[in-house]
């Protein structure tokens, strides 16, 4: 079947079934162009609030998909990848939690929404890359584990001098693994460039961008910026977006094979495959609806 006939497809089946695409940046450009709603993990995490479809199909990882049902328990929510799950997600122990929470009384588990339910039950507060700042500097806790990610915890830490925060060894290997050497070349080969970053990287990277923030943030600062070119550290599906709103600016990635297997994973046939057969059903416990959901509906209430 080719892309068109595919795209009409999905089109027929999404009316038949009574369903939404949500779609993360870091997916393939032709699945961010049928999704009804485009974002990161903190903006697809208030539409998923939203929702009046019976359907939601989740274009992005395992945890995305976790989420979204735990926000809309009546609804129905496929991922179109079962496999398409996030290392990171479950980099963190439950054991540590409860040895630090016996530790420091007034602990607070800030858990970054690039989790599993399991880490979520056990934490008080979700955080974005997005508002992980704001809500660090403005909860009372005055210790703080953050989980799962060291990095994004680190530049929260960097920045958040009055509180003691514990981190976590955590990671996404796919921002984790850029280079210096690959950034210092991009920026000798693109002199005027700014280069923009994702703090799931490494500080020696973050220190050297020109804007750190969140993959919704780096879209905004290219977009307002005079500049005309830009360097990129994060998945490279942002290019899709970045290209799309500036249209007359140059992007370039810090490194070219920056990607996501994971995310590549959610192709045009797996979501005609998802609607077509209604698969593959994100279910989650009652228990786990629960619980999971008191940190995510803090955070969005934040
Ligand atoms: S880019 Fe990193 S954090 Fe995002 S899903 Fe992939 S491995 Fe997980």
């Amino acid at each position: 079947m080719t892309n068109n006939e595919l795209i009409e497809k999905i089109k027929r089946l999404k009316e038949e079934k009574d369903a939404v695409i949500l779609a993360h940046y870091y997916v393939d450009d032709e699945v961010q162009a049928i999704a009804d709603y485009v974002g990161d993990s903190f903006y697809l995490a208030k539409v998923a609030t939203n929702i009046e479809k019976k359907v939601i199909v989740f274009c992005g990882v395992m945890f995305m998909g976790e989420s979204a049902k735990i926000l809309n328990p009546e609804k129905i929510v496929l991922l179109p990848d079962e496999t398409a799950d996030c290392p990171m997600a479950h980099m963190a122990q439950i054991d540590r939690i409860k040895e630090l929470g016996a530790q420091y009384e007034d602990l607070a588990v800030v858990c970054y929404v690039n989790s599993t339910a399991e880490l979520k039950m056990h934490s008080d507060i979700c955080v974005t890359s997005s508002n992980a700042l704001e809500i660090v500097e403005s909860i009372p806790n005055k210790n703080i584990f953050f989980i799962p990610d060291q990095n994004l915890g680190s530049f929260i830490k960097d920045k958040v001098k009055d509180k003691n925060i514990i981190l976590n060894d955590g990671y996404c290997h796919v921002h984790h693994e850029l280079s210096k050497e690959s950034v210092l070349k991009a920026m000798e080969e693109h002199k005027d460039a700014a280069f923009l970053v994702h703090p799931e990287c490494r500080k020696e990277i973050v220190d050297l961008a020109e804007y750190a923030g969140s993959t919704a943030g780096i879209i905004d600062y290219a977009t307002k910026s005079d500049k005309k070119e830009f360097i990129i550290g994060t998945e490279l599906g942002v290019m899709y977006e970045l290209r799309v709103k500036n249209p007359d600016k140059k992007f370039y990635p810090a490194y070219d094979k920056q990607l996501c297997p994971n995310m590549k994973k959610i192709t045009l046939e797996r979501v005609a495959d998802a609607l077509e057969n209604m698969r593959y059903e994100v279910k989650l416990t009652e228990d786990v609806i629960e619980k999971a959901n008191a940190p995510l509906k803090r955070m969005l209430e934040y």
